[in-house]
């Protein structure tokens, strides 16, 4: 298997160059040559190896996905990297990502009960597994540079903790995450892992990884890297879960499902548009956004409008808080046939310099929903207050913030004879004031959390300065 940039660069690369890359050299994403084709049969011995979730089931079904996207690592390795990264002691449960009937053809499918209460840990366990792999491989080292407001910085901590050959420098704004995430973050003691508060706004640490990232010759003499959303093998190990997903809201392949995903970065739907694009039988792909609504009013109008900071809102479902969603490119150059050309006019000039572009007017935009099944909706504080209460009313199941603007937006798509899905994408406990707010309790905390804000911290706060950051960079690691 080959992979190509969307922007029709001509190289094609195999997966485990990709693997250590961010974006392809000329600014596009990574997908592969072409989709593999599960067929009737192939799917019905996946059922059997899933197998209802029993223990093992998971890992093996992320193997049977996962080999034929990954040529280029041995067979028994992928396998027992797939079986060491989804086990029931990480996850709490054999069945890896459990399916919760809400009611008859409602189902919540959860998916965040990894080390950090969210979804992001279902692929960046894996990415941390496969990079200490590959790098111990090469005999390379690699100094991961993030910034995060919340989920993304956590899951990528507890999935680098002491591994071989990778550290971890990850900016977040001080003092600005909940008690609850510094709390997860800051008491990580592993010598890998680097905190650092920066005394500013999210944005300055975003603009602090992109300084860092841009000065090349740092870039390269100190091997810094990413672990950001448009990592091909994070997108991978997503897809997993909508076959796992499938398998257990059905009893025979006949039957098409529904999924609903709380949006933000459109990575968790492409992974669906891609496990569709392998033939599951997905009838439709719902997009939910909270106020921050760029996608819903793409598959609304044709229209994708990226905002400026000013713009984007602060909400409560915070991790779906976006000026623009970086995945969207991949479905976007499915949708034009696969136009490279076109899709670089559209993501490098036209995004560039008007933050806006338009597909309404022609034709394949209409295939959006027609052919690739994709259906949106938007939710807003008032709607996650009043759909967390009436899920606890009529169900007595808490859900969180993000979740519940999936369930919202689902209820407006449900189609007769169609199960479907939600992905619960965090537990509530991340996000218990608008809990508090909206039901006038605290969530359950699971045990292994009680008590975290009191453990003691590791973190050094610093000024919003590239150099500074630098600085500590080439202090807390040996020069490659
Ligand atoms: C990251 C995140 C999302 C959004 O997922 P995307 O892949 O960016 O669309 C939704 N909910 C939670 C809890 C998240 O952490």
């Amino acid at each position: 298997m080959l992979y190509l940039s969307t922007r029709g660069h001509p190289d094609r690369r195999r997966f485990c160059e990709i693997l250590l890359e961010g974006l392809a050299p000329d600014g596009g994403l990574y997908l592969p040559e072409r989709y593999p084709q599960v067929e009737a049969a192939t799917l019905a011995r996946w059922r059997g190896v899933f197998n209802g979730g029993a223990p093992g089931g998971y890992a093996a079904l992320a193997f049977e996905v996962l080999s034929l996207y990954i040529d280029d690592i041995p067979g028994a390795d992928l396998k027992s990297l797939c079986e060491k990264t989804y086990t029931e002691a990480v996850y709490g449960t054999a069945a890896i990502v459990p399916l919760q009937r809400l009611e008859a053809g409602f189902y919540l499918e959860a998916l965040s009960n990894g080390p950090t209460l969210a979804f992001k840990d279902m692929a960046m366990q894996l990415l941390g597994n496969l990079f200490e792999y590959e790098l111990a491989r090469r005999g390379e080292q690699l100094n991961i540079l993030g910034a995060t407001s919340g989920d993304t910085g956590s899951a990528a901590e507890y999935a680098m903790r002491g591994k071989q050959g990778v550290r971890v420098f990850m900016l977040s704004p001080h003092g600005r995450m909940s008690p609850f995430q510094q709390a997860q973050m800051f008491s990580l003691m592993d010598e890998n892992i680097h905190n650092i508060a920066i005394e500013g706004v999210f944005d300055d640490c975003q603009d602090i990884v992109k300084n860092v990232s841009n000065d090349l010759e740092f870039k390269r003499g100190y091997k810094i890297g990413t672990v950001n959303s448009i990592n091909w093998a994070r997108l991978l190990a997503q897809v997993v879960y909508y076959f796992a997903g499938y398998f257990q809201a059905t009893t025979d392949n006949s039957q098409r499902v529904s999924f609903a995903v709380p949006s933000g970065n459109f990575g968790n739907v492409c992974a669906g548009h891609v496990a569709r694009q392998m033939g599951l039988p997905i009838a439709q792909l719902v997009v939910a956004t909270n106020e921050n609504d760029v996608l819903d009013e793409f598959f609304r109008t044709g229209v994708y409008r990226v905002r400026v900071s000013a713009d984007t809102f602060e909400t409560s479902s915070p991790s779906m808080d976006i000026s623009k969603a970086s995945n969207f490119e991949r479905f976007v150059f499915d949708l034009l046939g696969r136009d490279g050309a076109r899709v670089k006019a559209l993501f490098g000039d036209s995004l560039h310099t008007s933050g806006r572009f338009e597909l309404g007017a022609d034709p394949v935009f209409t295939e959006a929903a027609s052919h690739y099944g994709f259906v949106s909706g938007k939710s807003t504080h008032a709607d996650r207050l009043a759909t967390i209460q009436d899920a606890f009313a009529r169900y007595g199941v808490i859900i969180d913030t993000h979740t519940a603007d999936g369930v919202k937006v689902a209820r407006e798509h449900l189609q007769p004879g169609v199960p479907m899905v939600v992905l619960e994408t965090a537990l509530p406990i991340k996000f218990a004031e608008t809990i508090v707010e909206a039901l006038g309790c605290q969530p359950n905390r699971p045990d292994r959390f009680i008590g975290i804000e009191d453990l003691p911290k590791r973190l050094r706060v610093m000024p919003a300065d590239t150099a500074a950051v630098q600085a500590y960079i080439v202090e807390h690691c040996t020069r490659a």
